[in-house]
């Protein structure tokens, strides 16, 4: 049997885009994904299907799984041959344990490769903008823990020997000893002038920061009620941080907000809102499975070359189409002269990809304009066209170009199922069930009745944040009131800028 490797990797300290390009990589690749409490777990999102993932970090009220555990699992499946990923918060190599795995891996001969990670006290100086070191404040950086020495119950570092540093001091796993920690320093020679920062979870929506000095640190993690994770830091330089907050100053930061991921426009609108710092929660109503007749597909390959137009209703049927064209051809040319119509500009944009030029995209986005511009403009009479669509919406469009308006030869090919999806197990429905969240945003009226129709898997737990229900426009509007919905805020025109503007305006004068 072939040998798997172990891939020690650091996940960041939470932001999925400060994860490494080759980490992104081997997460994709991975059989078996080892993670923990602190690494993100949208990162597992990017898993291939049927990856085996094991979450090895504490849960609420029990202990997290024993070291020794974690280190069989890793041997036993890397020993099946499968390549296993083991994902840590940070750097694997900072605070991670990182050396004790890699010795154990070593004595069971598996092998090994280490991806760093961006580790906290960079990240959380990054996202507050404090400069850890500066010209005239602080050349020298010290990482600390604040864990205790578990047999002697002191702390595992005598903090006395830093109380005279001129540098900055990053502080791990520290808030719960901080009076202790402080009374140290000080007795070392710190100044109770002394500015500290503390970030509690760094470059996610949910971040949080206070600033103030060694002598009234204690008072402000008492009044703030900052909690863990949190990275402290000590210096000069936190006096000197940037006075722009870029991260937490962002229109939208700390708001939670929930999409529902639209067929066409998927993660369009997740972005943008992200952009001004809100924390997303995607919520997916249907799934979209490749479904197909294969003898069907066959047949309409080998005669490709008779169709005048091929007809793309959806993205996704664009890109079912071409992940089978390619399979059978790999030659572009084989697609024939043909010219090419899509329902709207996301189908166009997608079509585009292939280096394709559309000929045909209707006025408005939708089959009936389609059919119209196709029979009135193009003459379809005894025309043949090839339709590629999913097993939803291609009646009229078909129906209607082989009626007696437009006699055309049509066949249709549908390549995928969309079905609803089970969102009673699915993370993003759960953490709306627990968590709530500020605003729901609707982009049509189908997503509305997707939402109303998941109202099981959708019910708020006791103290969830109840969400105002955003519109983009007077039709989704319509059917948010016909399904007794209150419409807290509508966009002033349809489009997704214009209604990131009305979601800002709204959610700040809450
Ligand atoms: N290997 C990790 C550190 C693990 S120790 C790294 O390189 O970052 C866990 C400690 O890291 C926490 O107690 C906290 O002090 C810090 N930490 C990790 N992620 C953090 C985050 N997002 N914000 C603030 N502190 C964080």
């Amino acid at each position: 049997m072939s040998q798997g490797t172990v891939y020690l990797i650091g996940a960041g300290p939470g932001d999925p885009g400060l994860v490494t390009v080759r980490a992104r990589e081997l997460i994709e690749l991975a059989d078996v994904i080892v993670y923990d409490y602190l690494a993100n777990p949208i990162l597992l999102e990017w898993t291939k299907p049927g990856s085996e993932k094991i979450y090895v970090g504490k849960r609420s009220g029990m202990h997290s799984i024993p070291q020794d555990d974690i280190q069989e699992i890793l041997v036993d499946r890397a020993n099946k041959g499968l390549q296993v990923v083991r994902l840590k918060g940070g750097d694997p190599f900072v605070f991670g344990r990182g050396g004790e795995e890699i010795r154990e891996l070593q004595i069971d001969k598996i092998p090994f490769e280490i991806v760093p990670g961006v580790t906290a006290a960079l990240a959380a100086a990054a996202y507050v903008g404090i400069p850890l070191s500066h010209r005239e404040f602080s050349s020298s950086i010290t990482f600390l823990t604040g864990h205790e020495n578990p047999e002697k119950h002191t702390l595992s570092i005598d903090f006395k020997q830093y109380g005279s540093s001129q540098g900055t001091l990053c502080l791990y796993m520290s808030l719960g000893q901080l009076p202790r920690i402080i009374e140290e320093l000080k007795a070392g020679g710190m100044s109770g002038e002394m500015p500290v920062g503390i970030i509690q979870w760094a470059t996610l929506s949910r971040q949080k920061s206070v600033y103030a000095t060694v002598d009234t640190i204690l008072d402000q993690v008492e009044k703030s009620g900052i909690g863990t994770p949190a990275m402290i830091l000590i210096g000069e330089v936190v006096a000197h941080r940037s006075k722009t907050e870029w991260f937490e100053g962002r229109p939208l930061f700390g708001k939670r907000i929930v999409v529902t991921r639209a067929r066409e426009q998927a993660g369009q609108l997740s972005q943008i809102l992200t952009d001004q710092g809100a924390e997303v929660i995607e919520l997916p109503f249907i799934t979209v499975e490749q479904n197909y007749d294969e003898k069907l597909v066959s047949e309409v390959f080998a005669g490709i070359a008779v169709y005048e137009w091929i007809i793309f209703t959806s993205a996704n049927g664009v890109k079912n189409f071409f992940d089978l064209f390619y399979k059978a051809y790999d030659d572009i040319r084989c697609l024939g002269p043909m010219r090419i119509a899509a329902v709207g500009a996301a189908t166009a944009r997608e079509i585009e990809k292939h280096k394709l030029k559309v000929d045909l995209i209707p006025k408005q986005a939708n089959a009936d304009a389609l059919a119209d511009e196709l029979i009135k403009n193009e003459g379809v009479e005894s025309v043949q066209m090839l339709v590629i669509t999913g097993n939803q919406n291609r009646e009229s469009l078909v129906e209607r170009l082989e009626s007696d308006e437009g006699r055309a030869i049509v066949d249709t090919l549908p390549l995928y199922k969309t079905s609803k999806a089970d969102l009673s197990n699915h993370p993003a429905a759960e953490r709306f069930r627990q968590e709530g969240a500020d605003a729901v945003l609707f982009t049509s009226s189908s997503t509305v009745k997707s939402f109303v129709d998941q109202h099981a898997a959708l019910t708020l737990e006791e103290g969830a944040r109840k969400p105002a229900f955003g519109s983009i426009g007077p039709l989704t509007t319509k059917t948010l009131k016909e399904l007794k919905l209150p419409v807290a805020f509508e966009a002033t025109q349809a489009s997704l800028e214009h209604f990131l503007v009305e979601t800002i305006s709204s959610l700040s004068a809450q």
